[in-house]
């Protein structure tokens, strides 16, 4: 039974809460996730965040766009409260939020956090009232805020300031350089507005959206070090399929190494009638590959090559770990630490039984011209042999009684 859980040194941040979940100081970085359904739509968008938090989700966040989308809000959360789904979710907030909490109080309180974007709070002489609003309305309903800037929407006023004082410096900056340190001076100068109106720090959580990788480290590594206040990563709009998913990790698996980051979303763009409960897998691999955290039992499968000439491999490796997110459910209810649980899948004798060894129980199917036999090692010692048609519900059957006999019961 292993635990490769890792302890990277996290940066020290102040511990914010979200409903229920607690974000920063010591507690583990938390995935959240996004609906893409309209927040108007009560019964596509309560439907949605509920997939979501079964997939995985700790914190939810829907668009809050109009006074529709405010007035489903209370629904949706009733709805959610009624299939026991308790997920707290978060308001999106562009340009009218200020407008949205004040007259939709039902909406205010419904919602465990908001979003406010410095960028498109309010242009020139509204920005300050309205975005103090927006701090009253936290403080009058007891909420935390996520001051969430982004590279698309960046605060024009404060971008040209800074512009024009670089210009006049003797070594002007890399207008990119400029850029960078304008998303970091509009969240920190915001968040010590948000302070001086009376907001405390363990209320407001930072993020500084960009779209490339690079840059969304630069950009983290110097609002962590400039600040306490607890962090969310993301790398905005990633985009699609693999694309998406290899750039999130690149950014997201840099910062958390260095110990920067407090929750994560992983922002991915679903093909037409695509699964979004995918940014949620994809965030949890995140945590648990790097070591951060336990989520499902994973399943280390060799590539194959020419020595797996049949699919008997490929066949195995999917069915393993379909059943292992399957019984998940049940299983985390029941047995303390499975999410822990390694298992290996290796299609030849050349890494099979070396592999199959460093995991918790694994199994060495037969390459070509090898004879037809799969090994099983459990807690690295060769247990037993498994020969013939039903190797996948056999080995589905040593799986389902090592996790009976190793890990405890709750109850
Ligand atoms: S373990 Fe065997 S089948 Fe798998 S990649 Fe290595 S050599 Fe190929």
């Amino acid at each position: 039974m292993s635990n490769r859980l890792r302890r990277f040194p996290r940066r020290q941040s102040v511990q914010v809460r979200i409903g229920n979940v607690a974000v920063g100081g010591d507690a583990p970085v938390m995935v959240q996730s996004m609906t893409n359904t309209d927040t108007a739509d009560v019964d596509s968008t309560t439907a949605q965040v509920a997939a979501l938090a079964r997939a995985g989700s700790e914190v939810v966040r829907i668009t809050v766009d109009r006074e529709d989308a405010a007035k489903a809000v209370p629904r949706i959360r009733d709805a959610l409260d009624r299939m026991g789904v308790s997920v707290p979710l978060v308001g999106d907030f562009h340009y009218i939020g200020h407008k949205l909490l004040e007259k939709v109080p039902a909406c205010a309180e419904a919602l465990a956090k908001y979003r406010i974007n410095p960028g498109n709070v309010g242009f020139r002489e509204k920005r300050d009232r309205q975005f103090s609003t927006m701090i009253e309305m936290a403080l009058k309903y007891e909420k935390p805020v996520r001051i969430g800037v982004n590279w698309g929407s960046l605060d024009e006023d404060l971008q040209a300031r800074m512009m024009d004082e670089n210009a006049t410096l003797d070594q002007p900056r890399d207008a990119a350089d400029v850029t960078r340190e304008a998303l970091v001076v509009s969240a920190l100068e915001s968040a010590a507005r948000a302070e001086e109106l009376g907001l405390g720090r363990d209320r407001i959580i930072l993020s500084c959206k960009v779209s490339d990788v690079q840059d969304l480290i630069a950009v983290y590594g110097t609002l962590a070090a400039r600040a306490d206040y607890a962090l969310h990563l993301g790398l905005t709009e990633a985009g699609m399929g693999s694309k998406g998913i290899v750039a999130s990790t690149a950014a997201l698996a840099v910062l958390l190494q260095q110990g920067i980051g407090d929750t994560i979303r992983v922002s991915l763009t679903p093909a037409p009638g695509g699964d979004r409960t995918q940014e949620v897998i994809v965030a949890q691999e995140i945590l648990q590959t790097t070591g951060l955290r336990s989520f499902t039992p994973l399943v280390t499968a060799c590539p194959g090559c020419g020595r797996t000439t049949s699919t008997v491999f490929q066949d195995l490796a999917g069915k393993v770990q379909s059943y292992v997110r399957d019984r998940m459910p049940q299983w985390r209810q029941r047995y303390v630490g499975v999410e822990s649980m390694n298992l290996a899948v290796m299609g030849c004798i050349v890494n099979g039984p070396g592999e199959s060894k460093h995991a918790d129980i694994g199994i060495s199917l037969p390459g070509t011209g090898e004879e037809p036999a799969a090994p099983v090692f459990i807690d690295g010692r060769k247990a037993m042999t498994l020969r013939g048609a039903g190797i996948a519900e056999e080995f589905q059957k040593i799986v389902d009684e090592y996790v009976e006999t190793r890990y405890p019961r709750r109850d």
